[in-house]
């Protein structure tokens, strides 16, 4: 198993090629978040922002960078309960911030 570096995964996040497929992943699922899909939740103000995730995650699975099948929709607070950004607050391991230049 490869992994790509932290480097490799910023410029992916900013090429055309993940920036087109997040839009057709969106379209693809309506633009809903599918947790709260299947939790049968109220969209809220927070929930409408909507991201694109890799079931498998990128730094494991770069080759399914881009596969339909290994991408799914989740809405932020999702996405960040997912990778849980909200457990382990910063200093660690912050990996969002830490990939801006
Ligand atoms: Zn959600």
């Amino acid at each position: 198993m490869k992994r790509i570096s932290k480097e490799e995964r910023r410029k992916f996040y900013n090429s055309t090629a993940w920036r087109h497929k997040v839009k057709e992943i969106l379209e693809k699922y309506n633009y809903e978040c599918l947790w709260c899909k299947e939790e049968g939740k109220v969209t809220t103000h927070y929930h409408k922002i909507l991201e694109v995730d890799h079931v498998k995650e990128l730094k494991d699975y770069p080759e399914l960078a881009l596969e339909d099948s290994n991408l799914r929709v989740l809405c932020k607070w999702h996405h960040n309960m997912r990778h849980e950004r909200f457990e382990h607050a910063p200093k660690k391991e912050s990996k969002w911030d830490d990939e801006r230049w």
